[in-house]
């Protein structure tokens, strides 16, 4: 989508600081981080969001999670602890309308969220 700012990321228009790539998912540096890290998850296809999640394109979903450990071991966060979140929606300040999921750590990190 040429007017979605991560497929532009995915499609290496924007540059991002990328810290993992495959096929059919990415993760980079997130430009405005809210922990020591901060990282985003997404997959290369667009999905605006959870609520476009169905049977059909939810594979992508299962590799990211089997791949977040491994991003998690890169980055030095595993054993720590870190955060998954996302955004969907509104309500939930999702700003950028391309799933994506925020890796947080390297801090204690306080609960519950606002
Ligand atoms: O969940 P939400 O949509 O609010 O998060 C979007 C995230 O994308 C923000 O944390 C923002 O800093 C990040 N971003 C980025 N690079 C861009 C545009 C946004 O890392 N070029």
């Amino acid at each position: 989508m040429d007017d979605c700012i991560f497929c532009r990321i995915v499609d290496k228009q924007i540059p991002s600081r990328i810290v993992y790539e495959d096929d059919s998912i990415l993760a980079f540096h997130d430009i405005d981080p809210k922990a020591p890290v901060h990282v985003l998850v997404i997959p290369k296809q667009h999905i605006p969001s959870i609520n476009e999640v169905t049977q059909e394109n939810s594979q992508v979903i299962a590799h990211i999670f089997a791949t977040m450990p491994k991003i998690a071991q890169q980055l030095g966060i595993k054993d720590s602890g870190y955060r998954v979140v996302v955004n969907c929606g509104k309500d939930a300040g999702q700003a950028v309308n391309h799933l994506h999921y925020h890796v947080l750590g390297g801090r204690s990190l306080t609960w519950p969220p606002g």
